[in-house]
């Protein structure tokens, strides 16, 4: 499969913040925001043993780029990693529905819609081990405090977290994220690794 990294840390944010996982990054995505982290990272080409041989400790966050662009070899990878006890956890943007014999496999699946992408909120606002993480921000894809006080009272709160966009130290539009937040009723998540400059 074709990858970026796989590196072991702490996630810095969403609702397994501070949790140990190996991250692998998966490389691609059929969206194209401004400011992606991603999409200018060279890429390799991986066998799925090598990409199991890359891993530490019982927790996975596979995420991206976008990982349905990579269905198959993302199908495959999830069943042997469930075959191996590992707790699996995915990032994606909800464009691309994942299959519920895949999901029911994942144990917490994060999806980051963009504003202006089709990301098929009835699906997952559905589905009890999914979790929406809102982006606030002035990017054009990221949302404004209207649209999700329009948007959020539908959906179950506990699993709505709303996160500032930034990739700067001092989270500029983290004490906003964080009063909407309150105002809602739903979770803030900060960026840990942003903060401490760590990845
Ligand atoms: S969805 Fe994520 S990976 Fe894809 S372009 Fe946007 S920020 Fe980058």
């Amino acid at each position: 499969m074709r990858l970026i990294e796989i590196f072991y840390s702490l996630q810095g944010e969403g609702p397994a913040m501070g949790r140990p996982a190996t991250f692998v990054r998966l490389a691609g995505c059929n969206l194209s925001c401004q400011g992606c982290d991603t999409d200018d990272k060279p890429c390799m080409e991986l066998s799925l043993p090598d990409v199991l041989e890359s891993i530490q400790g019982r927790r996975v966050v596979i995420t991206g780029g976008e990982p349905t662009m990579q269905m198959d070899q993302l199908t495959e990878l999830i069943s042997l990693l469930r075959g191996q006890g590992k707790e699996i956890h995915i990032e994606t943007n909800g464009t691309n529905p994942i299959p519920e014999t895949i999901l029911e496999k994942i144990h917490c699946a994060v999806v980051s819609p963009k504003r202006g992408s089709h990301f098929h909120l009835a699906f997952w606002a559905g589905k009890e081990n999914v979790h929406l993480k809102f982006v606030l921000g002035k990017a054009p894809w990221c949302w404004t405090s209207g649209l999700l006080e329009e948007l959020v009272p539908a959906l179950a709160k506990d699993r709505v977290w709303i996160m500032a966009y930034g990739a700067e130290q001092n989270m500029q539009g983290a004490r906003e994220a964080w009063d909407l937040a309150m105002l809602l009723g739903v979770n803030y998540s900060d960026r840990l690794h942003i903060r401490l400059k760590k990845r």
